[in-house]
């Protein structure tokens, strides 16, 4: 287990947008995604986007508390492709802008697009907190902080 350092704000990083991942880069990712998973845990929080660990790559890593089959999901190029018309409004704080919880006004549910960490395209429905946490993370690969919101 190797933890990664955290990028916090102001962090020029953390406002730029990330890269899309190219397939034949994904099956070299395995140890950065365990390294992103551990750090995550260790930083007690429950999902981590790759620019927070100074990479603008579009990896992201969720928690098993918020996904649906309770397994830690990483997903790469994720894209948010239907965004429900019904929100919901919660506190949330992020480990790049320690201190600091932001209410935070987000979709109920959504539907998104991604690689799975063997490459295979695959979408999925969230809702609820599932949901929230990866419209964070996802804000993160679009350089969006809950600062913003
Ligand atoms: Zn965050």
């Amino acid at each position: 287990m190797s933890l990664l350092k955290i990028v916090t704000i102001p962090s020029k990083n953390l406002r730029e947008p990330s890269q899309e991942i190219k397939s034949a880069d994904i099956s070299q990712l395995s140890v950065l995604i365990e390294n992103m998973i551990d750090t995550m845990y260790a930083g007690d929080g429950i999902g981590l986007a790759a620019p927070q660990i100074g990479q603008n790559i579009q990896l992201i890593v969720i928690g098993k508390d918020a996904t649906t089959n309770n397994r830690d999901w990483a997903l790469i190029n994720p894209q948010i492709i239907k965004h429900s018309w019904r929100k919901q409004t919660a506190e949330e704080g992020c480990l790049s802008v320690p201190g600091i919880n932001v209410k935070v006004t987000r979709s109920k549910k959504i539907i998104v697009k991604a690689l799975s960490q063997e490459g295979k395209e695959f979408t999925f429905t969230a809702e609820d907190y599932f949901a929230r946490v990866l419209q964070h993370e996802i804000d993160h690969l679009n350089g969006i902080l809950i600062v913003d919101k």
